[in-house]
């Protein structure tokens, strides 16, 4: 026999909301009503007690001893009418010590009331004592007091009362308990559901909202909330934040993920091209064997010139895809003079015809990593180089200001026109393909990681026909201050 798991249905918050306060309102009334009910009935009894002591008070009081006549021994007493004493649903009986009945009240017909033992001894130690008991069909309260005369017991009294009308109190108070109890909680079971439904219904709207955009991944939606700063309040702003920042990540990955498809493609590209040239060549030169020097001398030269241009688009490839990756520069402080003084130096051996000279050269420390700090000035001279045609000039100069280290790099080349000039910075861009031909369209790009990593910026300034100035400033201190600082 298979015996399956017992498993609770999923309530829904507002039926378990509704389920625990019911249950709450129901606990608290039967605690409430059962103690209202105790104390009521104590109560009821306390008074029926206190008549029936009062009623044989009165009695006893009333009983007078006419005179001490001695008759063979016997004190002569007068008796009260018990009828005097006796109400509706209030008997009264006279009993000797022996329980032979002297006197009784006519509404006890033919019925004596209970004349038990205990009551006669309690009676003749002139104690009184109270008992719930039955006459007949009816329950009675009963109290038995001793008649005292000179200070002894000599009868009993006995005072009775019908505990009808008390029980048929108590179970009418029972059962407009046990129904109001039920009606109070019915009812407010009822009101509290269509309370919690109204309370909960925007928690269902952003559900709902949430799923949809969850199954159109349509992060521009938003949840619609117009209602006071409480906790929904709160969780609609928090919710639509949320979707906000999901947005903008949405956005930013698949920009990264189309420049990065970009990239992949202009990569291919780019390297498709030496590779052609390479293999041209090479296999010129395997196939025609009698070929002239000259021919040879060219398609070696240009298996040459493209080997280097397809070494130089690998490395800028590797350092890209390294900045992508997250790499980080090591940061040790690096004198900037030295840098820039020993690229300007270099470059003049560049290209004949262009003057390559110093403007104002300052110093600076910056703190970074001084071989693509190198790199960087090498890229923005060699640009510079490239792009200034013979007559030209390039100058350089290296301006520390306040906490920044300013360089230039300024041209009077071919410069970049208006259109071109917002792209300069992109991956793969060449604003002039005949003439940036051996470069890889990557070098600006690099620049721009390299000046980003340092905490600085880069800018261009270039007028086409006119010139062009890269301005890069790096955050730096001035050299010597720094250096006292460092060696104390
Ligand atoms: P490249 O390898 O083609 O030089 P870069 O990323 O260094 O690639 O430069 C991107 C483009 O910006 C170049 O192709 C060129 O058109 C333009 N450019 C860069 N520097 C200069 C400059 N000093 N003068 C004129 N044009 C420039």
């Amino acid at each position: 026999m298979t015996i399956w798991p017992l498993r609770w249905p999923t309530l829904s918050l507002r039926l378990r909301l509704t389920l625990w306060y019911s249950l709450t309102l129901a606990v608290t009334l039967w605690i409430f009503a059962g103690f209202l009910y105790t104390s009521l009935a104590q109560n009821l009894a306390d008074e029926i007690d206190k008549t029936l002591n009062d009623r044989a008070l009165e009695l006893n009081r009333s009983i007078r001893l006419d005179t001490f006549i001695a008759r063979g021994g016997r004190v002569r007493l007068e008796l009260p009418n018990p009828d005097v004493f006796a109400t509706g649903d209030t008997f009264v009986q006279l009993v000797t010590l022996d329980g032979e009945v002297i006197a009784a009240s006519a509404n006890l017909a033919q019925q004596d009331l209970p004349i038990t033992p205990e009551a006669l001894a309690a009676t003749r130690d002139g104690h009184a004592l109270y008992q719930t008991t039955q006459v007949g069909d009816t329950a009675i309260r009963l109290f038995d007091a001793p008649i005292v005369v000179a200070g002894r017991s000599i009868g009993m009294l006995q005072v009775a009362r019908s505990l009808q009308t008390y029980r048929q109190s108590l179970i009418r108070l029972r059962a407009v308990t046990i129904f109001g109890g039920l009606a109070s909680v019915v009812c407010s079971a009822l009101i509290g559901s269509a309370l919690a439904r109204t309370a909960l219904r925007p928690l269902e709207r952003f559900a709902r909202t949430a799923e949809e955009i969850g199954e159109a991944r349509d992060f521009s939606r938003r949840v619609d909330y117009r209602g006071p700063r409480d906790e929904l309040g709160r969780l609609a702003t928090t919710f639509n934040r949320m979707l906000e920042r999901l947005q903008d990540a949405y956005a930013g990955l698949e920009a990264a993920l189309a420049s990065q498809r970009r990239f992949v493609a202009d990569a291919s590209h780019e390297l498709r091209t030496p590779l052609t040239t390479i293999r041209g060549n090479a296999s010129l030169l395997q196939q025609v064997p009698h070929m002239t020097p000259a021919d040879r001398d060219d398609a070696i030269a240009q298996i040459v010139g493209e080997s280097e241009r397809l070494s130089r688009l690998v490395q800028d490839l590797l350092t890209l895809a390294r900045a992508d990756a997250g790499l980080h520069l090591a940061r040790h402080p690096v004198g900037l003079r030295g840098i820039v003084a020993e690229v300007i130096r270099q470059a003049r051996f560049w290209r004949d015809g262009v003057l390559v000279q110093a403007g104002e050269l300052g110093d600076a420390t910056v703190i970074g990593d001084a071989d693509t700090l190198r790199q960087l000035a090498v890229i923005l001279v060699d640009n510079a180089v490239k792009y200034t045609p013979a007559g030209g000039s390039v100058t350089v100069s290296l301006v520390a200001d306040e906490g920044t280290a300013v360089l230039e790099v300024a041209d009077t080349g071919i410069g970049i026109s208006a259109e071109d000039l917002p792209h300069v910075f992109e991956r793969f861009y060449r604003a002039d393909r005949a003439r940036s031909a051996g470069g890889t369209g990557l070098g600006l790009a690099i620049a721009r990681w390299i000046v980003t990593e340092h905490n600085g910026r880069i800018d261009v300034v270039s007028e086409a026909g006119k010139g062009t100035t890269f301005i890069v400033r790096l955050p730096a201190s001035i050299t010597n201050s720094y250096q006292a600082l460092t060696s104390t």
